[in-house]
C-alpha cells in the first residue's frame, strides 16, 4: 500500500512546511509568482524538469519518455476573503485567504512528486505535473491548454484532487460521468421609453418588461427541462428606473446559467436567448443581450474513474474510498482538461478535529492529516494508471 510507506514520514513535514508557506502568502487569480517560485525551488531540490505555461503556471515532467502520458494537476490561487486568524501560518495578506484549500493542492502534488522521484523507475508511463493559476477565475487550465500543457509528451489520462467539506479527512470520494456543471453569466439590458406615471400608456415600461423575463425565464426549467437533467437559471441583480411617478425607460439584469450537460447548456443559452429577445419584441422594448461563457460542466470519463477507483482502494485501503453519489453544479476549469483527454475528480475529505466551516469562508480549518492521503493518491494514480 503506497499510503503505508515509510517514506510518508520524511514527506509529509516537507508538504506540510510547503503548504503553510503557500498558505501565508495567498495570491489572487493568474498573478501567483510567489507560489510559483515555491514550486519552482521544491522541483529543483527533487531534480525533476520543469518549466513555466502561461506567466504563472508551471509544467513539471517526470518517468519514461514517449506519448501517453498521465496529468495530475492542482490549482494555485487564494481568494479575497479575510482569514479569522485560527492556524499560527495564518494568511500574511489582509483581504486574501486560500480559502478553497489551493494551498493543499499544490503542496500534495508537491509531496507526490517526491515520492514518486524516489520510484521514477517503477513508471510506467510518461507523468505531467500541471500547477495552474486562476482556477477561481479568469481561468488558468485552457491558456494552459492552448500553451501545449497536453502535448509534448502527449497526455491521455488526467486526474485532480480537489478537498472536500462533505467527507471524512483522507477519504476520497469520486463519481462517474457528469461531475460538476457548466456555467455562463448573462446581462440583460431592457429599453422602453420613459414617460409620466400617470400617463403609462405613453412610454414603454422597461421595469414590466423586465419581470415579464424574468418569469418567463423560469419556466424554461420548471416547463421546459427534463427534472432529472439540471439547470438552473438565476436573475441575480436587477436595477431601474428614477423614482415613483416615472416609467422607467432602462433596466438592466445579471444572472447565471448552470447546467450539468453540453448539450443542456447550449440549449439553455439558445432558449435564454429566445425568450428575452421574444418578449422584449412582444411587449415594444428593445433588448441587448450578452451571455459570457463561463467554464464547461465537467465529466468524469467512466472507465478510466473506475479504474483510479480500483487503484485508490488498493493504495489507500477500501475505508478511504467511497462514491459520490450527487454531482454538484459548482464549476472547475480543469473541465476543459477533461473536454480534451479522459479526466476524473478526486474529492479528498478534510473534515476533522475543529472543523466548523466549509470551503470559500473565512474560518476555514482543514485537517492536515488529509494531506498524506491526498498525495499518496496522486502517486496511486500514476504509478498504477
Ligand atoms: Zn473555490
Ligand atoms: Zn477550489
Amino acid at each position: 500500500m503506497i499510503v503505508r510507506d515509510g517514506l510518508w514520514e520524511e514527506i509529509e513535514p516537507w508538504m506540510l512546511g510547503i503548504r503553510r508557506a503557500i498558505h501565508r502568502h495567498p495570491e489572487l487569480g493568474l498573478d501567483t509568482p510567489h507560489t510559483q517560485a515555491i514550486i519552482e525551488e521544491a522541483l529543483d531540490r527533487l531534480g525533476i524538469s520543469h518549466t513555466r505555461s502561461i506567466a504563472h503556471g508551471v509544467k513539471a515532467q517526470l518517468g519514461p519518455e514517449g506519448d501517453d502520458a498521465i496529468l495530475l494537476r492542482a490549482d494555485m490561487d487564494g481568494l479575497p476573503i479575510t482569514e479569522i486568524p485560527r492556524v499560527p501560518f495564518v494568511s500574511e495578506v489582509t483581504g486574501r485567504m486560500h480559502a478553497c484549500g489551493h494551498d493543499c493542492h499544490t503542496a500534495m502534488l508537491l509531496g507526490a512528486a517526491r515520492y514518486l522521484k524516489a520510484h521514477e523507475t517503477q513508471l510506467r508511463r510518461p507523468l505531467v505535473l500541471m500547477f495552474q493559476p486562476a482556477e477561481e477565475g479568469p481561468g488558468g487550465a485552457l491558456p494552459m491548454i492552448e500553451a501545449g500543457v497536453l502535448e509534448n509528451p502527449r497526455v491521455t489520462q488526467a486526474a485532480m484532487i480537489h478537498v472536500s467539506d462533505d467527507l471524512p479527512s483522507g477519504v476520497i470520494g469520486l463519481r462517474e460521468g457528469p461531475a460538476m456543471g457548466g456555467c455562463d453569466d448573462f446581462t440583460i439590458v431592457v429599453r422602453g421609453r420613459g414617460g409620466h406615471g400617470s400617463a403609462p400608456h405613453t412610454g414603454v415600461d422597461a421595469i414590466l418588461v423586465a419581470t415579464a423575463m424574468v418569469q418567463s425565464l423560469q419556466s424554461l426549467v420548471s416547463r421546459e427541462q427534463d427534472p432529472l437533467d439540471p439547470l438552473v437559471v438565476s436573475v441575480g441583480t436587477i436595477h431601474g428606473g428614477y423614482r415613483e411617478n416615472i416609467i422607467a425607460d432602462r433596466v438592466e439584469m445579471t444572472g447565471t446559467i448552470r447546467s450539468l450537460t453540453a448539450t443542456t447548456r447550449q440549449r439553455a443559452v439558445t432558449r435564454v436567448r429566445e425568450i428575452v429577445e421574444q418578449v422584449a419584441h412582444l411587449n415594444r422594448a428593445e433588448v441587448e443581450l450578452t451571455i459570457e461563457a463561463g467554464y464547461p460542466p465537467a465529466f468524469a470519463d467512466i472507465a478510466w474513474t473506475r479504474q483510479v477507483k480500483q487503484i485508490l482502494e488498493r493504495e489507500l485501503g477500501s475505508d478511504y474510498v467511497t462514491d459520490i453519489a450527487q454531482p454538484t453544479l459548482g464549476v472547475e476549469d480543469f473541465a476543459y482538461v477533461a473536454e480534451k483527454v479522459q479526466a476524473t475528480i478526486l474529492n479528498l475529505g478534510i473534515v476533522g478535529e475543529g472543523f466548523t466551516t466549509g470551503l470559500h469562508s473565512a474560518g476555514l480549518l482543514i485537517d492536515e492529516k488529509a494531506l498524506r492521503y491526498g498525495a499518496a493518491a496522486f502517486a496511486a494514480v500514476a504509478l498504477g494508471g
